[in-house]
């Protein structure tokens, strides 16, 4: 159901504040059903100076009438890399915001080539990005192939291979290169700090062997100094993982993010008691869960069946020991809603849970020191309008009726072309 027009006519004159004037506005968004993280509940979100404030609705003047839509925290994307340059920013900024996705993780970019774009992520009108810059890794070690193989197809103007070390990725093969390098990751100013781990039980074999260049990481004796250092700059660790033994590195050294859950080049199966740690210390596991499909067409139907099981094996572990599982895709030619129509297929999720993973718990992962994702006094007053009930059916995710950011209601055109 559509709100009222004169309303919203109503709310933009309201944001306009004549010059020296202090007073924030203040808003309230009626005849709501507003959601809680279980359930809709009838009611009214007072919003002022972009902050949700505990007031009754008949203290202000001005009034949207929701229409009794179903008001939800903004979507996330976790996990991806379609930002951070100059390559088709506005239309992606766009795509996100037309979907309702307020906050993105970029999981690495060139700080070089986000430096000229920075100014366009984190205002009230655009998307909020954490961006991980290079990530940590060993000689001959993800992402250094596929970067190299990106260079070479023009995707990085300016760089050579020579440069692309420092700013697409780090190579630490020791404590020493870990106390060189150290200074020139933080002058760069990661929002946070991403390190990879790829079948790190094999580490030592894989080390120097060229068959497996791209298809390693760091020496897993090196994650516990290198979170120690990243919590001592203040910085949280996002790992890239792929195997269970990955995930133990991980969990054991106290990362605070994992930003996939494994399995994808051959079935993994976490241990339980990983999985334990992972709930009781709160670190969230970003799915990535869709990256399977990848898989689908290269696979006999057996293999990717074999993936598959494994990945629901392991996602219904999680999910038994209260992981916090948060949506990212991973996929630079989509966003996150990709991956929650993924995740849907597998039909583990309640649509409450799947509404969580997706906004309130994502936005938290990639956020911690904010106040989102939650339709509360206090907490920043951006959230979605749908025109339906999504615990009914999800697919009123996509009938988004208003997105107000940061109090702020956005004007968004739907997308002219399909980039991605
Ligand atoms: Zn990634």
């Amino acid at each position: 159901m559509p709100i009222r027009k004169v309303a919203v006519a109503a709310l933009l004159a309201a944001c306009a504040i004549g010059p020296g004037e202090q007073r924030a506005e203040r808003t309230a968004y009626v005849n709501g059903q507003i959601f809680d993280g279980e359930r809709f509940a009838p009611g009214a979100i007072v919003v002022e100076g972009g902050r949700i404030i505990d007031a009754a609705a008949s203290t202000t003047a001005q009034r949207v009438d929701l229409g009794g839509g179903y008001v939800i925290p903004p979507f996330c994307e976790a996990h991806n890399h379609n930002l951070g340059d100059e390559n088709q920013n506005t239309e992606t900024i766009a795509q996100y915001l037309y979907e309702g996705i307020f906050y993105v993780g970029i999981l690495s970019n060139l700080p070089a080539l986000t430096d000229p774009v920075r100014h366009t992520y984190n205002t009230p009108a655009s998307v909020d990005v954490t961006f991980a810059n290079g990530p940590l890794t060993a000689t001959g070690g993800h992402p250094i192939r596929i970067r190299e193989l990106f260079l070479d197809r023009g995707f990085y103007p300016g760089f050579t291979r020579e440069t692309l070390p420092g700013q697409g990725y780090v190579v630490i093969d020791n404590e020493a290169d870990l106390e060189r390098q150290w200074p020139a990751i933080t002058a760069l100013r990661p929002d946070i700090i991403k390190i990879i781990l790829i079948s790190s039980e094999e580490f030592a074999r894989r080390r120097d062997d060229r068959e497996f260049f791209g298809a390693k990481g760091l020496d897993p004796a090196l994650v516990p100094s290198i979170v120690e250092r990243a919590h001592g700059a203040g910085l949280r660790v996002f790992a890239h993982i792929d195997t269970a033994h990955d995930f133990h590195v991980a969990v054991d050294a106290g990362v605070d993010v994992i930003a996939h859950m494994g399995g994808f080049n051959a079935p993994t199966h976490l241990d339980p008691e990983d999985v334990r740690i992972a709930a009781e210390r709160h670190i969230p596991v970003i799915t990535t869960a869709a990256l399977l499909e990848r898989r689908r067409e290269r696979l006999s139907v057996d293999a990717f069946a074999a993936l598959q099981a494994a990945q629901i094996e392991n996602l219904r572990l999680m999910q038994g020991a209260g992981v916090t599982l948060v949506v990212g895709s991973d996929e630079p030619r989509a966003t996150s809603s990709f991956e929650t129509d993924y995740l849907r297929t597998l039909n583990l999720f309640s649509n409450a849970e799947l509404l969580r993973m997706w906004s309130m718990d994502c936005s938290a992962a990639l956020f911690p020191e904010r106040r989102l994702g939650h339709l509360l006094p206090g907490y920043e007053a951006s959230f979605l309008v749908l025109g339906a009930d999504p615990l009914a059916d999800f697919e009123a995710t996509e009938n988004i009726t208003l997105r107000v950011k940061q109090g702020r209601a956005l004007e968004v055109t739907p997308p002219r072309d399909e980039h991605h």
